[in-house]
This record gives structure tokens, sequence and C-alpha cells, in this order.
């Protein structure tokens, strides 16, 4: 079977219509493959060096490649089913293009950037002796004009490059707004993968990425993996915390990162360390030092692999915190966070594969709404008409389902309403939501099993 190198969503697409149920909670996604970039490489590319006065004049080159040759290694120890591949094991050049294909071709489901950082110098300066010099004193105009010299000690200093105060490990991620290349990376990979839904329904399919239908899913595949880098990114920043190091927490980066955003999957950078800070530097260089960021990065992939994999294969109810911590997506769009329900029903159902049929309700006065199924967007300012605009979701046994309906507009008669048709398999249920543009409508479900 062919592995999936995007986040597999269940996915339906007929002609016009496009079903994107939640994929957080549902698509079964298994880490199999984990990049690994020493960042720069050989005497083309060295990276930021030590250049502080007294610095070990050591280049990041060669401290990206012996963290991430150790990072491998753990890796490897701690993830023993999954392929752990290298873009460079020696100091050699390699252009980013290079990298981003080797992750690429590698079908990573992860890519982890290793790097130090660096900054600006100050130039300090300090006296190391005096020297005498000859200066002319000017009296007098035109023909008078009359110059006496005059003996100066004047002091003679040495200059120098002050260290860098600022030290600690950050996290990058691509920067939420510049999805381009990363889109150009998921529509420029391979066009066969899987596509399944709740780890039930599986089928391959070829999937035309420059279809409008594709644009959507490639926009919403690079919104995912913005997502779950920024999830790892985090865990990273935590386990970095917990050694003492200074944590200097997870940012998007908007420019500099390539390689970030033109690979087809999740991707961190790490900046390790800044190596131009004399605390850093030898923390960097030392053996003790980079065995710790590697099992920190090492202890972070495997909590986000486990609660990747958790979330998607372990349908168990969440009895306690934890679990219920793990089961919620990290983050609540704004529309849903900024506008209460007000409206919402309960309906229990048999099955956890849902149909939905929308409509305006009454009079077809152009409501424009969103719906959200448990905080996905799933249907994006549709206008609502006569005609259904049908979609499938697929219910999280033991969480609470909702799906939210959202106005984006109150059509020519307020407020918004929706006519949902609830299809479970058997039973058959009509609901009316009304929205507006302060509160939200949703219906939770309840999952009711026969047995
Ligand atoms: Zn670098």
């Amino acid at each position: 079977m062919l592995r999936n190198k995007v986040p597999v969503l269940f996915l339906f697409a007929a002609s016009h219509l496009l079903i994107l149920p939640d994929l957080f909670s549902q698509g079964p996604k298994k880490i199999r493959t984990i990049v690994v970039d020493a960042g720069h490489g050989g005497t083309k590319d060295p990276g930021a060096t030590g250049q502080y006065e007294n610095s070990l004049r050591s280049k990041e080159k060669d401290i990206t490649l012996a963290i991430s040759l150790k990072l491998v290694e753990e890796l490897q120890k701690q993830l023993p089913d999954v392929k752990i591949v290298p873009t460079r094991t020696t100091d050699i050049y390699q252009d980013p293009r290079e990298k981003a294909r080797i992750a690429n071709e590698a079908k990573g489901d992860l890519f982890l950037c290793i790097h130090a950082d660096s900054g600006p110098l100050k130039q300090g300066r300090r006296q190391i002796g005096t020297r005498t010099v000859t200066r002319y004193r000017v009296s007098g105009k035109g023909r008078k004009k009359k110059k006496t010299p005059y003996q100066v000690v004047e002091p003679v200093y040495e200059y120098f490059k002050l260290p860098l105060l600022r030290n600690g490990t950050s996290v990058w991620i691509f920067a939420a707004h510049k999805t381009s290349d990363k889109l150009k990376a998921i529509m420029d990979g391979d066009e066969n993968f899987e596509i399944e839904a709740n780890g039930v329904d599986s089928l391959e399919s070829n999937f035309d990425f420059s279809t409008p239908e594709g644009k959507i899913i490639a926009g919403i595949y690079a919104k995912r993996y913005q997502e779950r880098s920024d999830r790892l990114a985090t865990m990273v920043n935590e386990e970095v915390e917990t050694t003492g190091r200074q944590a200097l927490g997870v940012s998007q980066r908007q420019k500099g990162i390539w390689v970030l955003q033109a690979t087809n999957m999740p991707a961190i950078l790490v900046e390790t360390g800044f190596i131009n800070n004399p605390e850093d530097e030898r923390y960097l260089n030392s053996e003790k030092g980079q065995q710790e960021l590697a099992e920190v990065i090492a202890k972070a992939v495997k909590r986000y692999k486990e609660q990747v994999e958790s979330v998607n294969n372990n349908p168990k109810p969440a009895n306690n915190g934890n679990a219920a911590e793990k089961n919620k997506p990290e983050t609540v769009p704004e529309a849903i966070e900024k506008r209460p329900v007000k409206d919402s029903k309960l309906i229990e159902v048999k099955s956890n594969k849902i149909k939905i049929d929308l409509f305006d309700d009454g009079d077809i006065d152009n409501d424009i709404v969103s719906v959200y199924f448990n905080n996905t967007l799933l249907v994006d300012k549709r206008s609502l008409t006569a005609q259904a605009h049908s979609f499938t979701i697929n219910l999280v046994p033991g969480k609470t389902n909702e799906l939210v309906l959202v106005a984006e507009n109150l059509g020519s008669i307020p407020p918004n309403t929706a006519l949902m048709i609830i299809t479970d398999g058997t039973g058959r249920h009509e609901v009316r939501l009304s929205a507006d543009m302060k509160n939200n409508a949703s219906i939770r479900f309840e999952l009711k099993n026969n047995n």
C-alpha cells in the first residue's frame, strides 16, 4: 500500500461538492519516516561562526552535524519502528533545494532542521598602549601663514568583538501566511495518496491538485502542516525548558527558512543555541550539550508521535483529564470562540458516520454560513439555497461531537436560518438552526450504540 505523505483525511469530492471532515481527530496518521537535516554544510556554506573574542571559532555546520548525528541515533533508539533519514552525515554542501528534495523523496512525515543561532556582535575596544604623534598649529593668513609642529600622546586601541548576551534555544515554524511554497510542495508531490475515513474506508486515488478542489485541499494540508508543526515545536520548547536552559519559545519565521516551506510534511527548525554566546557555544560544542539537545528533541518527537497516533487510533472514551486533553483540538477557531452558541440541539444517532444535507430554511434569502465540526472548518462561507449542500462527518466516540453553524451574514431576512437533514444510516432527523452575527447555533451528537 502506498504510504500517505499528507495528513490523511477522509475526502469526498463530487462534481461541485467538496467534503472535508475533521481530520485532526480522525486522520489515522502514522509517523513512519522522519527526516533530520543538519543545517548548512561544506566549505561553501559554513553557517554562523563563533566570532567574539576568545570564541571557540566553531562553525555552525559542524555543530548541526554533530547534534543531528546524535539525534538520528537517539530517534532510532527510541522509535525503532520509524525510519530516520538524515539529509547528510558528512561535511558536504547541500543546496536547500537538495535538502527539500531528500525530505520529499523520502516521503517524510516530519522534517527536523537543526541549526545554531547567531546575532550581530557589538565591537569593544581596549587601550593597549600609547603613541606620540606630530600635529601642527596653523597661525596667520595668506603669505604669513605659519605651521608650528607640536607633539601629542595618543592612546592606541585594540578592537574586538563582544560576545552575544542572548542565549537559549528557539524553535521555528513556517509563517502562517506564507503557505504558497508549502502549497507548491504539496501539489508537486506524488499524486497517489491514501484516502481513509476513520481508519475504516480506504482507497487509493489519483488526485489532481490542479483542480479547484485540489487547490482547496492543498490549502487545508498546508494549514494542517502548520498546526502540526506548531504542536511539535511547542513540545520541543517544553522539553528544552525541563533542562533548565533558556527556552525562547516557538516563532514563525517570515523569511529565510525556505526549506520549511518547500517540504511536503510538518517541519520545524531548532535553533539549538547561540554560537556567539560563550555559554551556548561551549554547550553546543560539548558532548554533553549535543547529547542533551538530541535527547530533548527526540523526547518531543516521541510525545508528538504518541499524541498524533493515539488521537487517530484510540477512540476509547476519554475518562481522564490527560486523554481529554489529548483529544482536544489545538485551537478553537475565532468564529467559535467569539460567538457563544445560543441555539443548540442534541440528537441521538446510531452510527458514527453521519450524512448532512444543508439547505436554506424558509425563504431563500442568500444566507451565507460556515460550518465547523469539532472546531474544524467544513463549510467555508457558503451561500445556502434550496438545493442541498451535502457532506459527511465521522463522529469521534467518547467525546462531544459538535457541529457549529456560524452566520456570515444575515441574509435579507434575519436571522440566518438553516435546515439540516441528518441521516445516520437508518434514522433521519430534520433540524432547524438559526444563527446571527453574535451567536452561533449547534448540533451535538450523542452516539447510541445498539449493543
Ligand atoms: Zn543556520
